[in-house]
C-alpha cells in the first residue's frame, strides 16, 4: 500500500523504532506512547483491520499474539499484567488502517475502556 505509514515503516522510508522483526512480523514502539510501555505488533502484509481478515490470515494472527506473550515474558510484563488491543473502525478509534495490535503495559489500565 503505497500511502500507508505502516508499509512504510517496513519498508524503512519513515523511521521507528524497531524492536522485532522477522519475515512476516515487525514490531516497533508508539510513537505517541499511552502507557510506559507502548508497542505496535503488525503484519507485514497489508491488511486495514480486523474486519478484513481472511481465512488464510490465521496463521500470521495467530503467530503475533504467541509473539506478544513471548515479548511480554522477556520483558518482565507478565506477572503484573499487560493489554493487548485491536482496534478496527472509527468507532474504535483506529486512525491508521493497517491492522495493529497495541501491546500496552507498566500501569493500571480502565474497565471499560473510554
Ligand atoms: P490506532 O488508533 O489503533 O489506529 O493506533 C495507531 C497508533 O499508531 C497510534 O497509537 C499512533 O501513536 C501510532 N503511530 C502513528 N504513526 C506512527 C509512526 N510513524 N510510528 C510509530 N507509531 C505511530
Ligand atoms: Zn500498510
Amino acid at each position: 500500500m503505497q500511502e500507508c505509514i505502516f508499509c512504510k515503516i517496513i519498508n524503512r522510508e519513515l523511521p521507528a523504532e524497531i524492536v522485532y522483526e522477522d519475515e512476516q512480523i515487525s514490531v516497533f514502539k508508539d510513537i505517541n506512547p499511552v502507557a510506559p510501555v507502548h508497542l505496535l505488533l503488525i503484519p507485514k502484509k497489508h491488511i486495514s483491520g480486523i474486519s478484513d481478515l481472511k481465512e488464510e490470515d490465521a496463521g500470521i494472527m495467530g503467530r503475533i499474539q504467541v509473539l506478544a506473550a513471548n515479548l511480554a515474558g522477556e520483558m518482565g510484563l507478565a506477572q503484573d499484567g499487560f493489554r493487548l488491543v485491536c482496534n478496527c473502525g472509527r468507532d474504535a478509534g483506529q486512525l491508521v488502517m493497517h491492522i495493529h495490535y497495541h501491546l500496552l503495559s507498566g500501569r493500571t489500565f480502565k474497565w471499560p475502556p473510554g
